[in-house]
């Protein structure tokens, strides 16, 4: 077993300059473990993105070969930290094993996903527009283009996902990937299993011959440590998954720099669900247990949580709420991950229960005992409430559905144009509806990063095609996705070179195409040289 430090992890060394300490606490028992884990300083700060910005001046140019070796060396030292890790996990997050053998899975796999992406190789987007010489009434120069790293990225592991959200979790992956070295700033939820991560990519490191600033680790509770990060004039971009107010204020930071970098922020959404009569009248018992496991499901900690169902109302939809509600009572409470979430959760519904048109149907209140647990609950509302009060959309980070009630489809319609922006929406129909659904569809497209038919959010797929985003305050890049392969983009640059002689192009470039990578050449997709 590993004898924790406690300390940050600066270029490979070990590091505790600082005094203020903290300590990682059992969400099952309320009991604060023995380990003091150093909070950053501003001279570790400096120094981890010092030596990042020394590791690009050589990782820019490393082979997408070299890349992926480096990222399959990773997943290997993860799978090999063993039982170790996973028990270190479920102590300071309460996830339990189940759920965190499944979420080691898809983080070492993103990681070879990644590898495989980088062997590819299209992914760097190499377009090539030959010259025209002839061309009148003037001539087109040779034009090439393609996608290069950024430079140093920070990173900001989130509470909820201690692997795939985390210090070696998806954001970090696709830095790793588009050639860029990474500073992680640790959530202070699970500093050990960020340490445990750590000493396995430093052994991932030496073994594959990269710099040893490739990659560090800052541990810290408090918001000093991620602010300083973000203000130092060396970073290039941040990756963020986290709350609303934490992704707010990263942003903000970022944007007051005298050089504003790209922050990536994934943060909340309350994902909303749209269930139609045909669906009620169909096949409402099953339609309520999946939405029950899907709001429950990690105690609701999830950003796909579907906290806001759409109902027309009639009797049927009535029937349902009221099933919903009697399994959401009787689900067991789950434990939450720490007391900020657990306080958090209380102020959030507290403050939707003040509204004047919210009626609480089942919980409401924090569960008193060991652990850190709030009640299953279940609000309503009704549509006009809901179009007259934005603040019914705020996320509750637990296991809470509001049930919206509209009149009509147009008061439907009119409650779905005036939600925020979210990561998911979901419509729940029959094949019989998909005229009834399409209006709805529309709307919601503008509103969301994905749309699923007759699914449960929770749960996202690694995949090319996947898109984990959407319009603000889901996150503040809606043109890029979290989650899946595509991300890899958020930490790229594309440059383009004129007239430039062959001998200095990159490799992706070249006439002979000597990567053999798919490019796009005079408007057509090819593997051919240039002639
Ligand atoms: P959090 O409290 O925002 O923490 C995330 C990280 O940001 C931590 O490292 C935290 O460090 C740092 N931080 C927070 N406020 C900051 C500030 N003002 N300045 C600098 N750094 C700051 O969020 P969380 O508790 O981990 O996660 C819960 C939230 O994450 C939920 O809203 C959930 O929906 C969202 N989430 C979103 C996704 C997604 O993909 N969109 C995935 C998972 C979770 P310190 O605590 O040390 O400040």
């Amino acid at each position: 077993m590993t004898n924790f430090t406690g300390s940050n992890f600066i270029a490979g060394e070990p590091s505790q300059l600082g005094t203020a300490t903290f300590t990682s606490v059992n969400p099952r028992t309320k009991q604060a473990g023995s380990v003091q884990f150093h909070n950053a300083t501003t001279e570790e700060i400096h120094a981890a993105v010092v030596a990042a910005a020394d590791a690009y001046e050589q990782s820019r140019n490393f082979s997408a070969i070299k890349l992926a070796s480096f990222l399959e060396a990773v997943a290997a030292e993860i799978n090999a930290l063993g039982d170790e890790l996973l028990q270190t996990a479920d102590m300071e997050t309460g996830l339990g094993l189940p759920r965190l053998t499944g979420e080691r899975g898809r983080t070492t796999g993103q990681l070879q996903g990644f590898a495989k992406l980088l062997l590819e190789g299209t992914y760097v987007e190499a377009i090539i527009d030959t010259a025209l010489p002839d061309r009148q009434p003037a001539p087109r120069p040779d034009i090439r283009r393609m996608r290069f790293p950024i430079g140093p990225v920070a990173v900001f592991s989130a509470s909820n996902f201690p692997f795939a959200f985390a210090v070696a979790g998806g954001d970090t992956a696709s830095a790793w990937a588009a050639g860029n070295p990474v500073i992680v700033k640790g959530h202070p939820g699970h500093p050990a299993t960020s340490e445990l991560f750590a000493q396995a990519i430093n052994r991932a490191i030496v073994a594959s011959g990269f710099p040893a600033g490739w990659f560090s680790l800052l541990q810290g509770e408090s918001v000093e440590v991620g602010q300083q990060l973000i203000q130092h004039p060396l970073l290039q971009a941040v990756g963020f998954t986290g709350s609303l107010r934490g992704g707010r204020a990263i942003f903000d930071t970022a944007a007051q720099r005298p050089n504003p970098i790209p922050v990536y922020a994934e943060m909340g959404s309350v994902n909303p669900v749209v269930i139609l009569p045909n669906a009620l009248a169909t096949r409402a018992e099953t339609l309520a247990e999946g939405l029950v496991t899907s709001a429950t499901m990690g105690s609701g900690q999830f950003c796909t949580n579907p906290g806001l169902v759409f109902l027309l109302d009639s009797a049927d939809s009535q029937t349902f709420i009221h099933t919903y509600r009697d399994k959401m009572a009787a689900r067991p409470t789950g434990v939450l991950l720490n007391e900020q979430i657990e306080s958090g959760l209380e102020h959030a519904v507290a403050s939707t229960q003040s509204r004047p048109a919210v009626h609480t149907l089942t919980g409401g209140y924090v569960v008193d005992g060991d652990a850190f647990a709030y009640a299953n609950t279940v609000l309503q509302t009704t549509g006009s409430d809901f179009i007259a009060d934005p603040a019914l959309q705020t996320e509750h980070f637990g296991p809470v559905t509001l049930f919206v009630t509209c009149a009509s489809s147009e008061e439907l319609t009119n409650a779905l144009r005036a939600l925020h922006g979210n990561l998911t929406a979901t419509i729940h129909a029959e094949s019989t509806d998909l005229g009834t659904a399409q209006p709805y569809l529309d709307v919601l497209r503008e509103k969301v990063g994905r749309v699923l038919w007759n699914g449960f959010p929770t749960g996202v797929e690694v995949v090319h095609a996947q898109m984990h985003g959407g319009p603000y305050p889901a996150t503040t890049a809606p043109a890029t996705t979290s989650v899946g392969y595509t991300a890899i983009q958020r930490f790229m640059r594309p440059v383009a070179f004129q007239n430039t002689p062959d001998a200095l192009l990159p490799d992706a470039l070249k006439n002979t195409n000597p990567l053999d990578i798919w490019r796009i050449v005079n408007e057509v997709k090819t593997k051919d040289a240039v002639s």
